[in-house]
C-alpha cells in the first residue's frame, strides 16, 4: 500500500481522501489531524472514527458511497469522536469507553476545541458551522462493541478486537479481505498510555501481541499516514515491555501530572528531543520510540 500526501482528493473545504485499496479510503481532515476511515462493501458502508468534528464527516462520505452506513470508534477520545452524531446512526464503541465518551464530550471540552482551532488557524477555519450546534452536539448514539464480532458488509467482513491501553476500550478492526488492520492510537511509535481512563501496561502489551497474530499486510493508525508492519508493532511490544518509568521525563500535559515519557533503556532519543519534552514541548513523534504512562505498571 502507497499512501501519499500528493495523492488527495479535495472532497471540500474540510476534508479530502487517499485511496487505500478497491472501495477503501482514508479520509483526511484539514491539518491531517485524525483519520477518517471508510470501507465500501456491496451492501453496507462502516466508517471508522469521525474526527473532531469540525466541517460535516458525513457530508464527505455521502460524495463517496450511497450505501448504509455502520459506524465505529477505535476508542472514547473527543478527536475521534466528534463528529459521530453527524450520521445520524447508532455508533459501535469498546463498552469500556462508553461512560468516558458521555463523561468527556462535553460543551466544555468542546469548546476549548473550537477555541483552539480559532485562535491558532482564524476564524476561517469554522467557516460554514454553527457554534452551539458543535458546543452541544454529543457523541451520539453509542453502542457497545466487542471482541469476536464481525460486520459483513458485502465483499468485505471487518473483526474487532480488544486493545486496552490508550483507552480500556480501545478496539482495533481487521479488514481480513484487504489485509488491513486499523489500529486506532493503540499502536504507534510513541503511545500514549496514561490517565484515568488507560489499561495498565499488562495489558496493553498482551493486546498488541494478539495484534501481531492477525495477517494483515498494512495497518492504519488514528494520526499518521503511514501504514505500518508487524515489525513496527512488534517493535512497540519491545518498548511497552522494557520502558523504564522510573528515568521516564515527566510530560507538562493538563490531563495527567503524574505521565511520564519513558524509554527502553537501550533506546534513548537524543539530546534534542528530550531538551524539547523538558521545555514542554511534547513533540512526540512517530518516529521516537517511547511509552508515556503515569505508573510503572
Ligand atoms: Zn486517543
Amino acid at each position: 500500500m502507497n499512501l501519499d500526501l500528493k495523492d488527495q482528493v479535495v472532497l471540500d473545504d474540510y476534508f479530502s481522501y487517499l485511496k487505500a485499496a478497491d472501495g477503501v479510503y482514508r479520509i483526511l481532515a484539514d491539518r491531517q489531524y485524525c483519520n477518517t476511515e471508510l470501507i465500501v462493501g456491496t451492501e453496507k458502508a462502516a466508517v471508522i472514527d469521525c474526527g473532531y468534528g469540525f466541517g460535516n464527516i458525513a457530508s464527505a462520505v455521502r460524495q463517496l458511497t450511497d450505501k448504509p452506513i455502520v459506524l465505529f470508534n477505535t476508542h472514547c477520545h473527543i478527536d475521534h469522536i466528534g463528529g459521530n452524531a453527524q450520521f445520524g446512526v447508532p455508533v459501535h464503541m469498546g463498552s469500556e469507553d462508553i461512560g468516558p465518551a458521555r463523561a468527556t464530550d462535553t460543551a466544555f471540552f468542546r469548546e476549548r476545541a473550537w477555541d483552539g482551532r480559532v485562535r491558532s488557524l482564524g476564524p476561517a477555519s469554522v467557516r460554514g458551522m454553527d457554534r452551539e450546534e458543535f458546543l452541544h452536539r454529543g457523541p451520539g448514539e453509542l453502542v457497545p462493541c466487542e471482541e469476536g464480532e464481525s460486520f459483513n458488509l458485502g465483499g468485505y467482513t471487518l473483526e474487532v478486537y480488544s486493545v486496552p491501553g490508550h483507552s480500556r476500550g480501545g478496539r482495533a478492526f481487521f479488514l481480513r479481505e484487504a489485509g488491513i488492520l486499523y489500529t486506532g492510537d493503540a499502536v504507534f511509535a510513541c503511545t500514549l498510555c496514561f490517565g484515568r481512563g488507560s489499561a495498565s501496561r499488562v495489558e496493553y502489551i498482551r493486546g498488541l501481541k494478539k495484534l501481531l497474530k492477525l495477517p494483515f499486510t498494512a495497518a492504519l493508525s488514528g494520526h499518521y499516514i503511514e501504514p505500518f508492519d508487524h515489525r513496527f508493532i512488534a517493535h512497540a511490544v519491545y518498548t511497552a515491555e522494557h520502558a523504564d518509568f522510573e528515568t521516564g521525563i515527566p510530560l507538562d500535559n493538563p490531563i495527567d501530572p503524574d505521565a511520564r515519557v519513558c524509554f527502553a533503556p537501550d533506546e534513548w532519543p537524543s539530546e534534542e528531543y528530550l531538551d524539547r519534552i523538558r521545555h514542554g514541548d511534547h513533540g512526540l513523534d512517530n518516529k521516537v520510540w517511547a511509552l508515556v504512562m503515569s505508573s510503572p505498571e
